[in-house]
């Protein structure tokens, strides 16, 4: 059987992370440490157009989206977890998937495969605006350019400023609201205001 005929069955035809029936696709989870992701259906997942949209372009994310993660990442599919476990982190710093992160439980070796696309010096980068300038929590950015922002069918414009930036785990990103909304931004594209 082909991977994605054995994901469909796993998944009863539903994406594993937030259950859409939606234009559903295989996934190889990405990982440093082993070549073969994707390649059997223990390294791959079943995703819905939306996830998969989010994941694979970061900035799109829509944090009320991720929501979902409070069902699908008790999961017994570690190749589930590892994605559940990837985007809680990513969005830890919303309280709700804070909490989440700390009730969910891995073994080592799923542990250690979702913590296998960390880089080592994450830690020390800090988050630069587009003229280099550090951003810190709290910050009010203003956007360089019109950004689409796919998961909340919107788009962002020029020059919207944006209050009370969080920083998040990746130095290229930080989340803020946007009309109403909470999404991630590329850091590259805003510059911090006076
Ligand atoms: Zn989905």
């Amino acid at each position: 059987m082909k991977v994605d005929q054995m994901l469909v069955q796993r998944s009863n035809s539903a994406c594993e992370l937030c259950s859409s029936e939606n234009k559903l696709q295989a996934f190889g989870v990405p990982s440093n440490t082993s070549p073969n992701s994707g390649q059997s259906a223990d390294t791959s997942v079943l995703l819905c157009e939306h996830c998969l949209g989010q994941i694979e372009n970061p900035e799109t994310t829509d944090v009320n989206h991720w929501r979902c993660l409070k069902d699908s990442m008790w999961s017994q599919i570690p190749a589930v977890q590892v994605m559940a476990w990837r985007q809680l982190t990513q969005l830890s710093s919303e309280s709700w998937a804070q909490d989440l992160l700390e009730m969910l439980y891995l073994d080592d070796d799923t542990l250690e495969w979702a913590k296998s696309l960390e880089k080592e010096t994450d830690e020390e980068t800090p988050t630069t605006d587009s003229n280099g300038a550090t951003l810190n929590d709290g910050d009010t950015v203003t956007l360089i350019k019109d950004l689409v922002v796919k998961g909340a069918g919107f788009t962002a414009k020029r020059g919207t400023a944006v209050r009370n930036i969080a920083l998040t785990t990746n130095p290229t990103q930080i989340e803020g609201k946007v009309n109403g909304t909470r999404i991630v931004l590329l850091a590259e594209f805003l510059k911090k205001s006076n």
